[in-house]
């Protein structure tokens, strides 16, 4: 069928509402059981890669593991009784998915190697184009293309110069050796911490090219031993209990904290910082190259149990002279000096501005997404973006970030959107999105609120945009709970 010969919205019975869910990672999966549970049957799910997983798929770099507990790093109405490890390693998180999909029966539904590269409202409907040319007309589209996606690649000089094994950290060769070589690993964010502990006492050398350094919180790893799964497994309400403690703890220790930066909760977690900086790192030259000149937690918090241990072994230097420019052999710092590699990792984070695109986004009036974006991403609730009706986001731009586990957020995400689905379901209206109003009213209190938060409180981070405005919820998780359990109808235009 071609675009052309899809009915129009008028002629599709709502109830028979078409869904496109893009994307078959976290927030994909959670999207096709829910509506699945719904009785919304009609929708497709398309994934560009050939396997779910999203970010689980894509970074599998050794060491590799979600720094949110397990129990609440999972989704709520799918607890898992065989979690290894109070924080998990990644692969299992990958299992993970896999098997929720299939138990819920969503896996079979998924269109791998679909890419979309176009999206069009255009007679009340969302016509979409894929890159192998196919299409597809749906009347909802959820996008669940994930924030943490598109790799950053670092702005220096010579980097095609390097004659070694050079791969961002979420393109891990997997051909590649670092058994007895001389690596270097460029950053030091989460990824890069737990690339170093993970792989040093393997290395010959391993070079940690340090631009800024990071307050790490100490983070113990525990197993959970068999007699605590087999009770999880008997007493299902165990962990049902489990993730909702822990879920109040980061909420109450945490995320309500970091949205006010006078707040005690932040100079408990600094001062915890400090101790394990103090404590752990015997070398003072290496504690001073190590400390931090601004807060702990303006930027995202490392949490690491062993990262000071791995820095501090013989074969590891923590190079902190900044990066001049990468030659054939390795990299030359500003001091001068050639740190000679055969590996160079480039665990430079993300480009999280990016959201959907680059797809292509058309909205009412011919108005792109990439226009309406142009100064910066921005979305009423996360969710919603003017002109754009009936497409909505799942941890889209300014949402809730941060130490938490973003299947709370996409939970709480997904209820708010299928209420306002409702509406349209119902033949309240025929196209729904935020207004206009709405939207500015929202970003304004953002931006404003977003001045006590403590990611503007003096460092550079990830999550703040172009501007320097942080780029996340600025106001508690509670907040965000209570808004996401009922839409403010009147912030929407509806027709
Ligand atoms: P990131 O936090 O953005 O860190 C990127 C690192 O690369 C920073 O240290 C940055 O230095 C450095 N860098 C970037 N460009 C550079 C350049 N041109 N020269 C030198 N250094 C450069 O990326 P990430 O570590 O991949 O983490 C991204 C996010 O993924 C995390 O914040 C977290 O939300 C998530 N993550 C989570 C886990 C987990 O356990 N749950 C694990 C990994 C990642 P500056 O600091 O100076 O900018």
């Amino acid at each position: 069928m071609t675009p052309d010969t899809h009915p129009t919205f008028a002629d599709s019975t709502r109830a028979d509402l078409r869904f496109i869910i893009i994307g078959a990672g976290m927030s994909g999966i959670l999207s096709a059981i829910k509506l699945r549970e719904a009785g919304l049957d009609n929708f497709a799910i398309y994934e560009k890669a050939d396997r779910l997983g999203g970010t689980w798929r894509e970074n599998t770099y050794a060491g590799v593991a979600c720094d949110v507990p397990s129990h609440l790093y999972s989704y709520s109405f799918a607890p898992n009784p065989d979690w290894s490890h109070r924080f998990s390693p990644g692969a299992e998180i990958q299992a993970y998915f896999e098997d929720v999909a299939r138990r819920y029966g969503v896996d079979s539904l998924i269109q791998y190697g679909k890419e979309i590269s176009r999206c069009e409202f255009e007679n009340g409907r969302w016509k979409i184009e894929m890159a192998d040319g196919s299409t597809d007309v749906g009347d909802i589209v959820i996008a669940a293309t994930g924030v943490l996606h598109h790799p950053a690649y670092p702005d220096i000089e010579g980097l095609e110069c390097f004659e070694g094994t050079m791969f961002h950290s979420a393109r891990w060769n997997r051909d590649a050796t670092l058994a007895g070589k001389r690596v270097g690993v460029v950053g030091t964010g989460s990824t890069a911490i737990q690339i170093v502990a993970a792989r040093v006492d393997e290395v010959a050398e391993l070079s940690l090219f340090q631009r800024t350094a990071q307050w790490v919180m100490p983070q113990e790893n525990p197993a959970y031993s068999e007699q605590e799964r087999t009770e999880f497994r008997e007493y299902p309400e165990t962990m049902a209990q489990l993730r909702s403690d822990i879920s109040r703890l980061f909420a109450d220790g945490f995320s309500n904290a970091v949205v006010d930066a006078d707040s005690p909760q932040l100079e408990a977690i600094h001062a915890a910082c400090v101790a394990n900086l103090e404590n752990r790192v015997k070398d003072p030259e290496l504690r001073e190259k190590l400390r931090p000149n601004y807060r702990a937690a303006c930027k995202r918090l490392i949490m690491s149990a062993d990262f000071y241990d791995a820095i501090e072994r013989p074969n590891a230097k923590l190079v902190s002279e900044g990066i001049e420019r990468i030659e054939k052999s390795g990299v030359r710092t500003r001091d001068g000096q050639l740190h000679e590699l055969d590996v160079l990792i480039l665990a430079t984070g993300f480009r999280v501005d990016r959201f959907m695109r680059p797809m292509e986004v058309v909205g009412r009036n011919g108005t792109t997404l990439e226009d309406a974006w142009r100064e910066a991403p921005f979305a009423y609730m996360a969710i919603s973006v003017p002109d754009f009706p009936n497409l909505f986001m799942l941890n889209g731009p300014n949402g809730p970030v941060g130490n938490f586990s973003l299947i709370d957020v996409a939970e709480l995400q997904f209820s708010y959107i299928m209420q306002l689905v409702e509406r349209v379901r119902s033949g309240s209206c025929k196209e729904l999105s935020a207004s206009r109003a709405a939207t500015e009213r929202f970003d304004a209190d953002r931006k404003e609120a977003a001045k006590k938060t403590i990611w503007q409180s003096g460092c550079k981070s990830w999550y703040l945009d172009a501007n320097g405005v942080p780029a996340a919820w600025p106001w508690t998780f509670d907040r965000f709970r209570e808004e996401m359990s009922k839409p403010r109808l009147g912030d929407f235009e509806m027709r």
